[in-house]
């Protein structure tokens, strides 16, 4: 292992092949399309030609069928529904918030499940997407980080999330059909359950996979990956995906942020800082989302505010204030709308911009942060409840 190696957590991943039964094509790499068709009995000459075919039919088009990839021969359609298939994983539970905001409850193999949220906002909408069950870190004020049970998605399990959305939303294009540029689902956010940098190649396939030009074709400038400050992997991700970076930052000084996002204590705010002002330079991206959550009394002061601006100084930077969403049981309350503005209002000045993020379907749970598999809230409860009645 060199210095930069991915550090390994301990967390399942699923093989991409499975031992028996038909292989699922979602998720794999043009590459490795084409080499299990070679694999699989296609020729090296053909399989080019045959990959951006099915490529097409799947990403572009939306088809999960393969009798309906009708520029493929019948026989060669046929041998494919025998050896693979193409699936993404099930909706469980649909839940629509007052303000549009729609939730979705998705199972994935083994029987886990994840959240995915959609967010229609103004002339855009954001899919934000999980990348684990659960999340190995703690940060303590991240229901999420409560879950215990942890496996990272695969690969197609991620780019599955985007292909349910759009299934959902209706908004795969008709074969032959002009060009719509205005769409439902314009922007992706890694910012759902887990730490997308502790399963980086799956993150990374599934993101070239939406950004591929001849599929769901989103601009790597409309993908953000949120990061709780994985360091090793922060150059990487300009390189391999050259999306565009949030990192969680959320506090001032290391004492603050070890208790708040406990990966500080492994990589500290000034290693943090060091690997950012890298960041633009390598990946081209405008520049980089700082999230700090607004918690009262922990690190919503006047000093933090002018600590932040100092921290960042000579990055290009936006600062996006989210006021804390509660969860049952969280230890911290939300910083008052005087407090959180009077942050900005620092941050602005300094010049950068800071807006303050309006939480969105909080009345279904959906809001940053609340997410939680409802399967694990409710057989707690379950258990809770079978306690009370003095059953166990
Ligand atoms: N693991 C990644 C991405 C998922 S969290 C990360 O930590 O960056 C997405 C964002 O929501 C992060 O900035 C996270 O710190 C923030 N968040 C977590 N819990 C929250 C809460 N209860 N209220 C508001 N924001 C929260
Ligand atoms: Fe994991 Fe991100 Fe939640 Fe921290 S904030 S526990 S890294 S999901």
């Amino acid at each position: 292992m060199t210095a930069t190696a991915p550090i390994t957590q301990d967390v399942m991943t699923i093989p991409r092949k499975m031992p028996e039964g038909p292989i699922n094509l979602v998720g794999l790499t043009r590459d490795g399309m084409r080499e299990i068709l070679i694999e699989n009995g296609t020729t090296e000459k053909q399989a080019k030609m045959r990959v951006g075919q099915i490529w097409q039919w799947i990403y572009q088009w939306g088809k999960r069928d393969f009798d309906e990839m009708t520029n493929l021969s019948k026989a060669f359609r046929a041998e494919l529904a025998e050896k693979f298939m193409i699936e993404v994983p099930e909706v469980v539970t649909r839940q629509v918030s007052e303000d549009g905001t729609r939730k979705y409850l998705v199972k994935i193999a083994g029987g886990h499940e994840v959240e995915v949220v959609y967010i229609p906002e103004e002339g855009r909408g954001t899919l934000c997407v999980s990348s684990q069950v659960g999340c190995t870190l703690t940060c303590s004020f991240c229901h999420t980080g409560t879950q215990k049970l942890v496996r990272n998605l695969t690969a197609g399990e991620i780019i599955g999330q985007v292909m349910l959305a759009r299934d959902d939303l209706d908004e795969w294009p008709e074969p032959g059909a002009p060009k719509d540029e205005t769409r439902l689902l314009s922007n992706i956010v890694l910012m759902g359950m887990g730490e997308p940098l502790y399963n980086f190649e799956n993150v990374r396939d599934a993101m070239k996979i939406a950004m591929d030009p001849e599929g769901i074709q989103l601009s790597r400038r409309r993908i953000t990956l949120s990061t709780s400050g994985v360091v090793p992997e922060i150059a990487r991700t300009a390189q391999e995906i050259g999306c565009q970076l949030a990192i969680s930052f959320h506090a001032t000084t290391d004492e603050v942020r070890d208790k708040l996002v406990p990966i500080n204590k492994r990589w500290n705010i000034k290693v943090l800082v060091e690997a950012l002002r890298a960041y633009p330079r390598v990946s081209n991206s405008e520049r980089i989302t700082f999230e700090y959550v607004m918690l009262e009394g922990i690190n919503d002061s006047e000093e933090d505010a002018h600590r932040l601006v100092k921290l960042i100084e000579g990055i290009p930077a936006k600062i996006n204030l989210i006021p804390f969403n509660e969860w049952p049981g969280a230890p911290y309350k939300r910083s008052s709308g005087n407090r959180i503005h009077r942050f900005a209002d620092i941050i602005y000045k300094a010049g950068y911009a800071s807006p303050i993020r309006k939480p969105r379907g909080e009345d279904i749970m959906a809001a940053c942060g609340q997410l939680k598999s409802a399967t694990e809230r409710s057989r707690k409860s379950r258990k809770e409840i079978a306690a009370k009645a003095g059953l166990s």
